[in-house]
């Protein structure tokens, strides 16, 4: 039961002050924390972050294809919150901007002068009927829960032909690669097992084409019809009828219904502005907190900004992303502090590397005008490369770990 002011009966109603107040200990709370911190060492930072384990997510993609170990994903949090910042282990449940205070889900208040909202994008797994009851089992997966990733796997490999759907919902979502990842790895699975003659694999994408990048598209076409996979575009998966094997799908064009049989399906799930934010004043008219496209700066509260999956950023929502924000977010959160212009400008590069199969990766690099942004000089990536393979397996994640969380890429 609730009481008047908002907290749960019995909730100790604590308050504390903090100059800067991060939202979210994932991939940009972490990054912008150890920026300030290096930037400045005397802030007085908090992050509210209320998870115990923090999940390097790009990797659940090689979980899935049974090439890397779903612990090698995931590290303690404690070690990884910057020295000296305060970590508040508990969920934001209402953000009060006007008044410059946030209340957590134990009944805390937390006043602050600053604040940075990144509590990542929200899974809505319960917008399809029939699918968290068959999750992990009876050829139901998906790579986007780090409990579920090495369900993937074991379907991929249990998988003895038929039709493997792997679905794409309507953006935004995180990495809008990822649905398809998996099933150019499963691709590859599958002619290993000697099954893939005998499978019919197919794309079912609410996106109007296999990318928003026109010159990357091109390369995936190529890669889908050398590998004899379908694609339907502007199609929605509606239901999953497990105990026959169906899904319901729509096409958006049409409006037209109809019922395929699958014997594995791969689904990600319909995403959307975590809860806290869509039912705050901090939030746009789509729930993202609402930010300025270059500055990160909030449009309305000045003293706010944000970054990551839960900002209005009209990008690519990507780690590679949030790599490129953080310095932008930083500095013009500094100079806001010391009552300067906002000097610093994002321009919306993401990045999205997306195995093909067979060790090759293709690297998509782009800005919001959607035209490539290569970051390795002399190398045509708008192909597939066996040689950036590796950047994906290991140099990501030891560039994840070792230096952004650290502040220092
Ligand atoms: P997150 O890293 O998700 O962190 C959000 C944090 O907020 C979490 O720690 C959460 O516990 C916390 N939180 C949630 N609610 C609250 C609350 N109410 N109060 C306080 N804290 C809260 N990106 C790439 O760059 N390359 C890839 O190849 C890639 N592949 C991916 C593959 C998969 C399968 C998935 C799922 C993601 C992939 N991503 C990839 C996307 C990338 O992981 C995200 O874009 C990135 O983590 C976003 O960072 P974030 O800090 O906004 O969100």
């Amino acid at each position: 039961m609730q009481k008047a002011s908002g907290l749960p009966d019995g909730a100790e109603r604590a308050s504390r002050q903090h100059q800067i107040a991060i939202v979210g200990g994932g991939s940009a709370g972490i990054t912008v924390a150890a920026r300030l911190r290096r930037a400045r060492p005397g802030l007085d930072i908090a992050i509210v972050e209320p998870s115990a384990k923090h999940y390097y997510q790009p990797l659940w993609t090689l979980v899935g294809a049974g090439l890397v170990r779903k612990e090698k994903s995931a590290r303690d949090e404690a070690p990884l919150i910057p020295r000296g910042v305060a970590w508040i282990h508990d969920a934001v449940d209402r953000f009060e901007p006007d008044r410059g205070r946030l209340y957590t889900a134990r009944g805390h208040e937390l006043r602050y002068e600053w604040l940075v909202v990144c509590p990542g994008i929200q899974l809505d797994w319960d917008a399809i009927p029939g699918l968290t009851k068959v999750l992990g089992q009876d050829g139901v997966c998906s790579n986007y829960a780090y409990e579920q990733c090495e369900r993937t796997w074991e379907t991929i490999r249990s998988f003895r032909g038929g039709t493997a759907i792997f679905t794409m919902p309507p953006p935004p979502i995180k990495c809008a690669g990822a649905p398809q990842k998996i099933m150019y790895l499963a691709d590859d699975q599958f002619r290993r097992a000697g099954v893939r003659d005998a499978t019919r694999i197919v794309y079912l994408a609410a996106t109007p084409s296999i990318f928003s990048v026109p010159v990357y598209a091109r390369t995936l076409d190529r890669v889908c019809e050398r590998k004899g996979i379908e694609r339907h575009f502007r199609h929605e998966l509606l239901e999953l009828r497990p105990d026959r094997r169906e899904a319901r799908v729509v096409n958006k064009e049409t409006q037209e219904e109809r019922v395929i049989a699958y014997d594995m399906i791969h689904v990600t799930p319909p995403q959307s502005a975590p809860d806290v934010v869509k039912r705050s004043p901090l939030a746009d008219a789509a729930g993202w907190v609402e930010v300025d496209k270059h500055t990160t700066r909030h449009l309305r509260y000045p003293n706010v900004f944000s970054l990551g999956d839960a900002s209005s950023l009209p990008t690519s929502r990507t780690g590679a992303a949030v790599r490129k924000q953080a310095p932008v977010l930083v500095a013009n959160l500094l100079a806001a502090l010391d009552r300067k212009p906002l000097g610093a400008h994002y321009d919306g590069y993401a990045a999205c590397p997306i195995p093909t199969g067979d060790r090759k990766l293709l690297l998509c690099e782009f800005d919001y005008d959607l035209k490539p942004a290569p970051s390795i000089p002399l190398l045509d990536t708008t192909v597939e490369r066996r040689i950036l393979y590796p950047l994906k397996r290991y140099g990501l994640p030891a560039l994840y770990w070792h230096a952004m969380l650290r502040g220092l890429a």
